[in-house]
């Protein structure tokens, strides 16, 4: 039986697919995840961990993980502009 009513404890990281006590944060998201819910892949550089989720999603690489982070920048930078945009045309007549 799973022990969830341990009180005194230091809060452990809970992994976040299935509430276990998590080992250490997914490369790709960042969430906590256990030994169970990781799976490790061999980078170009290093040994890191992604969660079953991103391995699943995303295929067991980096690049699409800067890809995509790329892809939200561009996205933010964009959406900063047409904001800037819109304050010149309402207050710059
Ligand atoms: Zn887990
Ligand atoms: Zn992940």
């Amino acid at each position: 039986m799973p022990s969830l009513m341990s009180n005194g404890d230091a809060p452990a990281a809970r992994c976040k697919l299935c509430g276990a006590e998590a080992v250490g944060p997914c490369a790709r998201c960042r969430a906590m995840v256990c030994a169970d819910c990781c799976e490790l892949t061999a980078g170009a550089a290093t040994t890191f961990a992604l969660c079953t989720a991103c391995a699943r999603t995303g295929g067991a690489t980096l690049a699409s993980a800067w890809r995509g982070l790329l892809v939200w920048l561009a996205l933010v930078v964009l959406g900063v502009a047409g904001i800037a945009i819109a304050i010149r045309v309402v207050y710059g007549r």
